[in-house]
């Protein structure tokens, strides 16, 4: 289930996200707010929930100096997930957003507001329209129809059109400092001590909150261990091999990305030792990764990281192979360019 699909954190306080809205306000307030408007930020950044929340604002009939009311007949049917006058457009990952999507949605913004003034569409993962409905786009943002608005969300502003781009005013979403996002977990009841774990999901703080709760509901212990100590056994136990491709095919995606976090950690460790406290997934591991990466070259390491995405890549891409085998030839490459280091 991705992270923005779901309501999940609706109910979740976001602080690094007040200030943020505060400002969206102040700028309607002021009749600046352009009718497009884009949101950047990385995954678990809180994208949806603000655009929802300046949604809900716009629409709400007895706007309060902070907000919605959440009180008249607009919030209300707005927080049944209810509104006319408010409509979300969302693909699933990777699927491009055709013009047709975009035609009829313009047509329904072209239609008279239902209930107060204004209409409000949000477009989830905006990088994934097409060129052609981006471009039916633009024409609705050079002469929007009443007060309609339109709130495109994406991770950058790279994987936006550049005639996209000039049109709608853009607010960047920055993940909180280590601080914060600590003290905002021990307010949610997780305790962090181990600073690696917010650079494995870039101090997004909904995706370590997902992550937190899965590993709670499923007592799973922490997977960068169970990475450690099944790459350990490749390199010493052989015969372990196909024990640890299976632990790896069974949630592939994911923990694939976990492996290719600590060949990346590694990779680090070998051009300069003070950056791996700092900045690295495995730093619980640091003993084991500096006795590792006097094993392996450079040259090795970029070998393996390459090797490895393009394993992830193919059973992402096609989920009929079998991926034991053919993450265990990934391993074996991996023992190998161990070992010819370790003979010489
Ligand atoms: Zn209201």
């Amino acid at each position: 289930m991705s992270l923005d699909a779901t309501n999940q954190f609706e109910s979740v306080s976001t602080p690094w996200l007040t200030p943020v809205f505060a400002q969206l306000l102040e700028t309607y307030q002021a009749g600046r707010l352009a009718h497009g408007v884009l949101f950047t930020g990385s995954a678990g950044i809180g994208k949806f929930k603000l655009a929802k929340n300046i949604a809900q604002y716009l629409l709400c009939s007895s706007k309060q100096a902070d907000g919605a009311c959440r009180q008249c007949h607009s919030c209300k049917l707005f927080l049944a997930h209810n509104h006319l006058d408010f409509h979300l457009l969302e693909n699933e990952t990777d699927k491009s957003i055709g013009i047709e999507q975009v035609r009829s949605l313009i047509a329904t913004l072209n239609e008279r507001p239902h209930l107060g003034d204004n209409k409000v569409v949000i477009i989830k993962n905006a990088q994934l329209l097409t060129i052609p409905a981006a471009n039916a786009l633009l024409k609705t943002l050079e002469e929007p129809q009443g007060n309609s608005y339109l709130i495109l969300l994406a991770r950058t502003h790279h994987q936006l059109m550049p005639t996209l781009l000039s049109r709608v005013q853009q607010t960047h979403l920055h993940t909180p400092e280590d601080s914060q996002l600590l003290a905002w977990l021990a307010e949610l009841g997780f305790f962090v001590e181990d600073k690696g774990l917010l650079r494995l999901f870039q101090n997004s703080p909904l995706a370590l909150l997902n992550h937190l709760q899965s590993v709670q509901q499923a007592s799973a212990i922490d997977e960068r261990r169970n990475c450690v100590e099944g790459l350990f056994s490749v390199l010493n136990q052989p015969e372990t091999l196909f024990t640890f491709s299976q632990f790896l095919a069974e949630s592939a995606e994911q923990r694939l990305q976990l492996l290719f976090h600590l060949l990346h950690d590694l990779h680090k460790l070998k051009l300069s030792e003070s950056v791996m406290n700092k900045d690295a997934v495995y730093s619980f591991a640091l003993p084991q990764l500096q006795i590792w990466q006097s094993q392996i070259t450079l040259k090795s390491l970029r070998y393996l990281s390459s090797e490895l995405l393009q394993t992830r890549k193919l059973l992402v891409d096609h989920s009929g192979l079998k991926k034991e085998l053919l993450i265990n030839a990934l391993l074996i490459k991996i023992k190998n360019e161990f070992k010819e280091i370790a003979v010489c």
